[in-house]
């Protein structure tokens, strides 16, 4: 038996960002990952030598004196963001095939969108004093309040109001009502289930800059792995947590696949909420709680394919958004995508991947289905041949090189949607905290998904565990 102060399940984003602070509390600290390496989600892969990312392509938040850096700066990552184009980091095209450039900055924001739709100016204007009135009154995003303490985070008080309906209050336009909430691709819950305070803490961050990070998320994974190593922090891979049990004076035992036992005192782990209450103790929650968890529906998955550009073209764009249909069928959970999000990379310029919701049944995407494979190769087809018609010029220029399902990340995390149980306002929420003395749950399900949603949740973790 290996006896630590602390485990932790999971080393994806929040499970490693756990890991520091418990480290920095000056706790014996390892990380359990059944993956062979750490950050399975985020480092990306190798192709014919052409590097692909999975699940990091860009992000709010991470300018000069916002909470990326000071986050980073806090966990001892050494990486450095920049800036993606100003004047349209995406450029988003609508079935009549008008495009809009996203800008941030905002002016710019502004005056690109009213430019488009004139006749919305004013709802426009007051859109986007609603959407940073909401940003300042988020600590996490509104540095000066971040930095106090106490004021951090208020994420979880109860905002009940949607996305649709404050949009509803501002805006007639439908496609414009789309194109602003276009960016549910980056939390994947629809508009009329999405509070507009989360929304504007995500999308809204992003109209005030957007970011990728050099290197891509191998930097990513290899600046947290850096930092593990300095902190002292044990790994162990290929190692899959199998039950928690409750030991003796409030200790815990975690119990891996391979039937090797780790003592801890604390326990945090970083897993999809639905594959932590099959491996936690009976107890671990209240069982009408335990009911309204398992009830929780997904977000849609992401059927993928990666491509390599045989020229550079389009190279200082971030993303091309595509979108087949308006307001929230636009991210509805069907099996045909309902939008595309084409993606370049500079940390791999010749990459290029295009991203497409779709539903997360992991009845429809079950890979040892006898007709996993002629779906999966009909779902690309057609996607290619979306792309060829309303893309040719680009579309001429990319030769696919492989696809992933929602049955891939099934494979590799244990779940087969984008970023795990919706946040859905009419829906309960996850929380971190548990029955249990010691034994936490933290991730992209606790607060919001994204590198900085992950990281958060365990910054809010880290703050339960002194009571705040
Ligand atoms: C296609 C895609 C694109 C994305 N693009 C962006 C983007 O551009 N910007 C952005 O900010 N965010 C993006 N995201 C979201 C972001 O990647 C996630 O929100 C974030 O990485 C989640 O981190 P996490 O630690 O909560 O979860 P995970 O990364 O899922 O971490 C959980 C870890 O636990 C491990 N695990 C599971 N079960 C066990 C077990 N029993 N024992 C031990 N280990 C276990 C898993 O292997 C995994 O490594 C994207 C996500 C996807 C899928």
């Amino acid at each position: 038996m290996l006896e630590y102060d602390a485990i932790v399940i999971g080393g994806g984003v929040s499970g490693l960002t756990s890991a520091l602070l418990l480290a920095k509390r000056g706790l014996k600290t390892a990380v359990l990952e059944t993956n062979p390496a750490l950050m399975p989600l985020i480092r990306g892969f190798t192709r014919n030598g052409v590097h692909f990312e999975t699940g990091f392509h860009y992000s709010f938040g991470l300018g000069e004196g916002e909470f990326g850096p000071y986050a980073f700066d806090k966990l001892g990552l050494d990486l450095q963001p920049y800036p993606l184009l100003q004047d349209g980091y995406d450029e988003i095209y609508l079935p009549t095939g008008q495009c809009i450039k996203m800008a941030y900055g905002r002016d710019r924001m502004e005056e690109n969108l009213a430019r488009a739709f004139p006749e919305e100016k004013e709802g426009i204007r007051l859109y986007l004093d609603r959407v940073q009135a909401e940003i300042d009154k988020s600590a996490f995003l509104n540095m000066h309040k971040g930095k106090n303490e106490n004021a951090f985070p208020n994420i979880l008080v109860d905002n009940t109001e949607t996305l649709r309906s404050a949009l509803d209050a501002l805006i007639r336009s439908e496609k414009l009502k789309t194109i602003v909430a276009m960016h549910s691709w980056l939390y994947g819950t629809p508009p009329s289930r999405m509070s507009f305070f989360l929304h504007s803490c995500t999308v809204g961050g992003m109209y005030n800059g957007a970011y990728g990070i050099v290197g891509g998320g191998r930097a990513i994974a290899r600046a947290y792995e850096a930092a593990l190593e300095k902190a002292g922090v044990d790994v162990f891979l290929n190692t899959k947590a199998a039950s928690i049990e409750e030991a003796k004076e409030s200790g815990k035992k975690i119990i891996t696949a391979q039937n090797h036992i780790f003592a801890c005192d604390i326990c945090v782990a970083s897993i999809h909420p639905k594959s932590f209450l099959q491996i936690a103790p009976a107890d671990v929650y209240r069982s009408g709680y335990k009911a309204r968890l398992s009830e929780i529906e997904e977000t849609p998955g992401f059927f993928i394919l990666y491509g390599v550009l045989d020229e550079k073209i389009h190279l200082e764009l971030s993303n091309i958004l595509l979108i087949n249909r308006y307001i929230d069928d636009m991210y509805a959970a069907s099996e045909q995508s309902s939008s595309y999000c084409v993606s370049f990379s500079t940390a791999s310029p010749q990459a290029v991947c295009v991203l497409a919701p779709i539903t997360s049944d992991e009845k429809i995407w079950d890979r040892n289905a006898p007709d996993y494979y002629a779906k999966k190769n009909a779902h690309a087809d057609s996607i290619k041949k979306d792309i060829q018609e309303r893309l040719p010029e680009l579309a001429n220029h990319i030769q696919y090189l492989d696809a992933s399902t929602p049955a891939t990340g099934c494979r590799y995390l244990g779940y087969s949607s984008t970023y795990g149980p919706m946040h859905d306002v009419n829906k309960t929420a996850v929380l971190p905290t548990t029955k249990i003395k010691g034994l936490y749950l933290t991730g992209q399900s606790i607060v919001t998904p994204g590198l900085l949603g992950a990281i958060i949740a365990s910054l809010f973790v880290d703050r339960l565990m002194d009571g705040r």
